[in-house]
């Protein structure tokens, strides 16, 4: 058990810890009733903002383990911000917090995190009475920290779950889907992401940018994937050589093997300009991305959510490319589709999202065991509403953001069995995420769990 926190804050003095274990007792019971971090941070005093985010991340990637050790601790469940509070601190005090969360990182005692989470009960008018208890509860940890540790890892079978930080539906669904590989998925999950740039093959290479850019405006990088680099520690957008002149985007690497993947294998452009379709395109990564590979493209881009449409609008102009953007349910065909078949449909389906969590850590204790089959079905309505669009000899890409098979290969072979007219090809499956290894060689791959499919439609075969 270490014995300090390494807590990354934005202005790491400034702010009186305790203020900032305030805010974080509200995000933690925002994604308690639902609410996403995200959607909750954005009520947040911008100045408190990244402290208050970093300590909320590093929170919920142990929220699993605090949940079960306050449940030890305090068996009558507290008013819901003071459970919060002693939650937040167990999980902070429970395992030192990653230090690439942010720019800036502060070093918090474990002294310093107890005092300073009772001085935040002590100074809210309405947890007052708690002090004492919120005090005497995370000392009583703190002394008999190495017998709790002790007895959560020698743990019960029902505690697994716990241990893993994922609610207990999860786990046993990844267990399911890779047996003993499920821990190192896990585990990968659980470490927060660093900051990775897609370059604008329009302007030039990732290599290039590394080299010629980033490093002699002293940002340490390196090369990830065939359009990526990592940055080893994130910067505001506005600090990053050219990124108002659309040399570089943020995106995951994993997300950027969409655009590739689907332009090798599109038809031969003969007298008109191919046709393709992003059926679910906000906020327009990769509609972008296909458009810096092949700016000849006619790209319509489909949004169901007209808020989220106007975001591609805003990635696609900063770029410098265009496409026509319609706001429609893409499983609506008669409502949106003019009746010209496409040469490709990237179809990004809604999904769990329980591949992205190095960088969305709420995702697990926002979603139900229920979501999977819901979100299956509708990629599947989604999927047999694209297929009949697609032209003959066309290509489609189905991807989604989940490390869940029932999300990904499951869904493809259901497809295959159902399309005989589909012909699969070589694409990456299910990618899981990585940890963050130490980079020595320009093959450093760094990226978050997607699942990919790649199929083409056969020519003269009904369906
Ligand atoms: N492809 C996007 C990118 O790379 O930036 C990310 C897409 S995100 C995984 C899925 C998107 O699909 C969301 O913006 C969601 O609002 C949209 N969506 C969900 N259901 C849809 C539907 N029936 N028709 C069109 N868009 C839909």
């Amino acid at each position: 058990m270490t014995k300090t926190q390494t807590m990354p804050t934005s202005s790491p003095k400034a702010i009186p810890l305790w203020q900032q274990w305030q805010s974080v007792v509200g995000v933690l019971q925002a994604v308690h009733n639902g609410q996403s971090t995200q959607q909750a941070l954005a009520d947040v005093p911008a100045a408190l903002r990244p402290g208050v985010q970093a300590l909320s991340y590093a929170a919920l990637r142990q929220w699993g383990v605090a949940r079960a050790l306050r449940q030890l601790l305090v068996p009558r469940k507290p008013q819901p911000a003071i459970d919060a509070l002693l939650c937040g601190a167990l999980a902070l005090l429970w395992q030192q917090a990653p230090a690439s969360e942010s720019n800036q990182s502060n070093v918090y005692t474990d002294f310093t995190l107890v005092n300073q989470a009772v001085e935040a009960a002590k100074r809210h008018p309405k947890w007052r009475h708690q002090s004492n208890l919120v005090n005497a509860v995370l000392r009583r940890y703190l002394r008999e920290q190495a017998q709790w540790h002790a007895d959560m890892v020698a743990t019960s079978p029902q505690q697994e779950p716990a241990l893993r930080n994922v609610p207990a539906w999860w786990w046993q669904r990844l267990q399911r889907d890779y047996g003993e590989q499920a821990l190192e998925v896990v585990r990968a999950s659980l470490q927060p992401a660093l900051m990775t740039l897609r370059v604008n093959a329009q302007h030039m290479t990732a290599e290039a940018y590394l080299q010629q850019h980033l490093l002699p405006a002293g940002l340490q990088a390196v090369c990830n994937g065939e359009y990526g680099v990592t940055l080893m520690r994130a910067v505001p957008v506005q600090q990053l050589p050219g990124f108002a002149q659309g040399w570089v985007s943020v995106q995951d690497q994993a997300a950027q093997q969409a655009a590739p993947l689907l332009l090798a294998q599109l038809p031969e452009q003969g007298e008109r300009p191919l046709r393709v379709l992003d059926a679910c395109a906000a906020p327009g990564g990769k509609t972008a991305h296909l458009l810096e590979l092949n700016p000849y493209l006619q790209v319509i881009a489909l949004e169901v959510d007209a808020a989220r449409a106007e975001r591609i609008h805003d990635n696609l102009q900063r770029i410098g490319a265009q496409a026509q953007v319609l706001v429609a349910d893409a499983g609506d065909v008669a409502a949106w589709w003019d009746g010209e078949p496409f040469d490709a449909i990237l179809l990004d389906a809604p999904c769990t999202a329980s591949g992205i969590m190095r960088r969305h850590p709420d995702v697990p204790w926002l979603r139900r065991a229920e979501d999977v089959p819901q979100l299956a079905a509708q990629q599947r309505r989604l999927l047999e509403a694209m297929w009949p669009l697609l032209r003959e000899g066309g290509a489609m890409v189905y991807c989604t953001c989940s490390v869940f098979k029932e999300e990904g290969e499951q869904q493809v072979v259901a497809f295959l069995q159902r399309h005989r007219d589909a012909i699969a090809h070589k694409s990456p499956g299910h990618l899981l995420p990585t940890v963050l290894k130490t980079v020595q060689n320009a093959q450093y791959s760094d990226h978050d769990g997607f699942f990919y499919a790649l199929f083409t439609k056969q020519t003269n075969m009904a369906a």
